[in-house]
């Protein structure tokens, strides 16, 4: 069994007037949301695909195709807690996650506690392997222009069993 595994996690939603901006399971006060078949929460989609890609497994789209009514309009911690658990089954726990997220406004630091502790109760890990961080676009392109907000993530499994 492989004792580390690393994923890489990427998201971008569109952002448009008239809806709500949900990030990190936090509902940021702004004048326009995600345009999406879910919830929107570039965060925990690209969470969730960092786990998914850590173990290599199918992404997130091919998990919960947007197609299916199923999921439509579902709360992007079911996608999460779905990850948690196809790691577990594989027999690996959270080492540690990097999170960037992207958005020219608002500020992402007043909403950074809440986000991390929701991250931490959906992973089932320490505050302490939990690190996020918030960058703006510097006004350039879709992202610097309010028109998106995006989120990198790098995710470091580590085998239950190491023998
Ligand atoms: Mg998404």
């Amino acid at each position: 069994m492989i004792k580390q595994r690393i994923g890489h996690g990427y998201d971008l939603h569109r952002l448009e007037p008239g809806l709500p901006l949900i990030v990190g399971g936090v509902k940021f006060e702004h004048d326009r949301g995600c345009a999406a078949h879910s919830d929107g929460d570039v965060v925990y989609h690209a969470v969730t695909d960092a786990i998914l890609g850590a173990l290599g497994q199918d992404d997130i789209g091919q998990l919960f195709p947007d197609n299916d009514p199923k999921w439509k309009g579902a709360h992007s911690r079911v996608f999460m807690q779905e990850a948690v658990k196809l790691m577990r089954e594989a027999g690996y726990t959270l080492g540690n996650i990097d999170i960037t997220v992207i958005l020219e406004r608002p500020k992402l630091s007043p909403h950074k506690a809440a986000m991390k502790n929701n991250l931490a109760d959906l992973l089932g890990c320490d505050l302490s392997q939990v690190n996020l961080k918030g960058k703006t676009h510097e006004q350039v392109d879709a992202l610097g222009e309010n028109r998106a907000i995006s989120c990198h993530v790098v995710v470091l499994l580590n085998a239950v069993d190491t023998k």
